[in-house]
């Protein structure tokens, strides 16, 4: 069970306070998820891969760096993830299933915002967050 909370709740209560993106490639680790969420290369056998539209490192840096800034936060026991939704419906890439194109995502997801050296970004579809609201008001997400 997942809780969320609004941008601006999110900012209050310091939850996006201390995320280390100084260096968002720096770790094998690191540019080994970029480069899988660049490429379909090998999706066919997994059973789901996002893959952002621009295999550019400085864009996914700074997708990297929006969604913390303007995103919303998902805290699922000791996990924080951010999220963003630049614009409900514009594709930032693709959702495969099997290799085979399933959905168009428009959201961003920013995990493992604790550990600096694993810090990286998926993609993943608003609509899987559309019910849900702020912890603190109610508020919608975004
Ligand atoms: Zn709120």
């Amino acid at each position: 069970m997942a809780t969320y909370y609004c941008p601006a709740h999110a900012d209050a209560l310091g939850l996006k306070a201390g995320i280390d993106t100084s260096d968002l490639l720096g770790t094998t680790y690191q540019r080994e998820k970029h480069a899988k969420h660049t490429s379909t290369s090998g999706s066919s056998s997994e059973g789901v891969r996002t893959v952002f539209d621009s295999n550019s490192t400085a864009y996914y840096a700074e997708c990297i760096r929006a969604t913390i800034t303007h995103g919303f936060v998902e805290l699922t026991g000791q996990r924080k993830n951010i999220l963003f939704v630049p614009s409900t419906g514009s594709a930032l890439g693709v959702k495969l299933n099997w290799g085979v194109e399933a959905s168009k995502p428009d959201t961003i997801v920013v995990v493992k915002t604790s550990q600096a050296s694993a810090i990286h970004a998926f993609l993943d579809n608003s609509s899987n967050y559309s019910t849900s609201r702020c912890a603190q008001r109610g508020c919608a997400l975004w």
